[in-house]
Parts: structure tokens; C-alpha cells; sequence
């Protein structure tokens, strides 16, 4: 009997510590974000599926940007906006993407990612927060990577996206632009025998060089090809920075931080007969040398003039023969999708600079210069 009495006792515990560890299980791993968001705003399966199709014909969908890059436009309840970008990144770029609202609860999920280098397919990689609306990721492979901004369901807002990348490095030469970098990653050495790992950036003798960023000194001095050389070990990313033909050397450098003068630039080692530059590489354990420059080339500006203030209807008409539906916001080096023909209608989605992102009325995304159509009121 007491037995019995233990035995069920026992049975209760184990039911009780497996539900309670599942729930411990939900709250430590928590649900994904838009499952959370589905349970929070009691949404019915049937529009959630709606909802979660749209972020899957995101992914099959392609329109092409450059960054930096920013969208004005409208989010509408129900309207089951989708936004979907391709830009090349390379690495050492920082992504950065931002949505932009007037009411600051609208929820939107921005997830990135990148295409499997020998197939069509796209992988996530990150995701962004969906009540901050930000998203931030350092680039560690170079390829062709995939944004998308999804709104909630009941979004009824004013929205402006900003995509930027910048470099997670400091420029390494004091005042350097990135005009001052004269040979590239790749370029050919000795009539072919070589090929150049790094970048040349030119300055005049003298120039500050500096550390790219904070870390310890893992080599200083004279030797070889490189001339007047230091070594700066980026601990957090595992990779060595070289810098060489300095002129002179800022002696007893241990421990640096970035923007700290490593030495100036000079000519010394094999690059005596050019003129003055650094020669700036990256050595990464276990792979050896990449290419430099996304890690410090200096991104470009989103000026306030590139938001457009401006009101525009939800429809769109074609106004004018022959007009050109293009897969970037620009009409050199953009692919033609189609040829619209007058009075076809389009769905505006939001404007960038003088370009209109539209559907048509197949539900293709694409861009249409401003000038080659009219409002539907
Ligand atoms: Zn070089």
C-alpha cells in the first residue's frame, strides 16, 4: 500500500517536472518572433498563412539595390506588404538596416540573407529586431545577400527604409578617401607571376598611418619585400593586419587602439621605385590573405535631399510609350523586366529618389522612373 502511495507520488513528480521543464524549455528558447507575434495578436491561422506567404514570395523575388539605399512609402492594414532587396556585400561590411516609422509600436521583421554560392537558393543568416526595427551585420563571406522587410499585418503607417554599409575598420592612412586607393586586390605582379594581396593606397610621405583597429602588435621592423613593416593581430576576428613600405615606425608599439599612428607612409622594401603608399593587407588564421577593402572603404552618404517628403497615391498609370519596368532604380546596368504599355495600372509600394518601387498586376515588384507615369486618384 505504501508502496502504491510512493509510486504515484513518484508518477506525479515526474509529470510535474516534465511540464514544468517544458515550459522553463518555451521560456528559455522562446518562440520564433512571428509565432510570438501571432499568439500576442491572437491572429487566425488563416491570415497568419497569408501573411507567411508573403515573406515566402519574398524570398523568391528580386529586385537589385545599391547602398547606400532609402524607400519611402505607406504601410497599409491588410495590405500584406513585402519588401525584398539583393545587394553584393563583401567582407569586413557592416550592414546596417533601419525601418523608420511614425507610430514607433508598428512592428516590422527584417531578416537577411545569403545565396549558397553553387545554387539558387538563399539562407538566413540573421534576423533583425522586429520592435526596434534595426538590423545589424558584419559581413564575413563575400556574395550576394537578400533583405526583407516585413511590416505586420495591421501596419498603418508613414515607413521609411534606409539600408547603409560601412566598413568595420578605420581607414588606415590619417585623412585618406577612398580615391587615394590605387591598386586593388588581385591586380597582376612581376608580368603575371603574382597576383597583388592587398591594397595600395597613395599619400604623401609622411602621412600618419594608423591602426585600423584596436589590438596588439605582433611584429614591427625591416625585412623582405614589405620594407618597414607592422603587424596588428585582430583578436576578435582572428586575422592579422600588415602594413607596409612604411617610412618610419612609431617605436615600442604594443597595444593599440583604432586610430592610433602605427608609423608613416614611405616606400621602402620593393616599393622603392613607386611612389609613396601603404600597402594594407589581411592575413586571416587558417585561410590566409582576403581582400582588404570592404574591411575600410568609406561607404556613401544618404542625404537628407534623398528622402522624398512628398505624397503620392496608392496607383499608379502609365503614362508614356515604351516605358521601362527595371529591377534597380537606375537605368544604366539595370535589367529591363518589361516594356509597360499606356494606362497599365501599377501598385506603389514606395519611392526611391526618382524611382517609384511598383507590382504589377501579376504581383512583380520593379522600378519605374517617376517621369513615365501618372496617379490614379
Ligand atoms: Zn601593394
Amino acid at each position: 500500500m505504501a508502496n502504491r502511495v510512493l509510486q504515484s507520488l513518484f508518477l506525479c513528480f515526474l509529470l510535474y517536472s516534465c511540464s514544468q521543464l517544458e515550459k522553463a524549455e518555451e521560456f528559455i528558447a522562446g518562440l520564433p518572433p512571428e509565432e510570438q507575434y501571432k499568439k500576442d495578436e491572437n491572429i487566425s491561422d488563416e491570415i497568419f498563412e497569408i501573411w507567411q506567404n508573403r515573406k515566402q514570395k519574398g524570398l523568391d523575388e528580386s529586385l537589385q539595390i545599391e547602398l547606400p539605399y532609402l524607400e519611402s512609402g505607406t504601410f497599409k492594414p491588410r495590405n500584406f506588404g513585402i519588401y525584398s532587396y539583393e545587394t553584393y556585400m563583401m567582407p569586413g561590411e557592416i550592414l546596417e538596416a533601419e525601418v523608420i516609422t511614425d507610430s514607433s509600436s508598428t512592428l516590422v521583421f527584417t531578416d537577411i540573407y545569403k545565396k549558397e554560392p553553387s545554387s539558387e537558393s538563399f539562407y538566413k543568416v540573421h534576423s533583425g529586431d522586429a520592435v526596434q526595427k534595426v538590423l545589424k551585420f558584419e559581413i564575413k563571406e563575400k556574395g550576394l545577400y537578400k533583405l526583407i522587410f516585413q511590416p505586420e499585418i495591421e501596419a498603418n503607417t508613414p515607413f521609411q527604409i534606409k539600408i547603409q554599409r560601412s566598413p568595420a575598420y578605420t581607414f588606415p592612412v590619417a585623412e585618406g578617401e577612398n580615391s587615394d586607393i590605387g591598386s586593388y586586390w588581385g591586380d597582376i605582379r612581376d608580368g603575371g607571376k603574382r597576383e597583388h594581396k592587398g591594397i595600395d593606397i597613395f599619400a604623401t610621405r609622411g602621412t600618419p598611418v594608423l591602426a585600423a583597429v584596436e589590438g596588439r602588435i605582433r611584429f614591427s621592423g625591416e625585412k623582405g619585400l614589405g620594407g618597414k613593416q607592422v603587424w596588428l593581430w585582430d583578436r576578435r576576428r582572428k586575422q592579422s593586419l600588415y602594413y607596409a613600405h612604411l617610412d618610419s615606425i612609431v617605436p615600442d608599439i604594443k597595444k593599440v587602439k583604432a586610430g592610433d599612428t602605427l608609423g608613416f607612409v614611405g616606400n621602402t622594401g620593393n616599393a622603392e621605385f613607386t611612389p609613396s603608399h601603404l600597402h594594407f593587407g589581411i592575413y586571416k588564421k587558417g585561410q590566409g590573405a582576403v581582400d582588404p577593402l570592404g574591411y575600410v572603404h568609406l561607404p556613401g552618404h544618404i542625404g537628407d535631399e534623398n528622402i522624398s517628403k512628398e505624397e503620392f497615391s496608392e496607383r499608379l498609370t502609365i503614362a508614356t510609350h515604351k516605358a521601362g519596368l527595371r529591377k534597380k532604380p537606375s537605368s544604366s546596368n539595370s535589367k529591363l523586366i518589361k516594356t509597360g504599355v499606356i494606362g497599365e495600372i501599377l501598385y506603389v509600394q514606395g519611392k526611391s529618389t526618382e524611382w517609384f518601387h511598383v507590382r504589377d498586376s501579376q504581383d512583380r515588384p520593379m522600378f519605374i522612373h517617376e517621369s513615365q507615369v501618372k496617379s490614379v486618384n
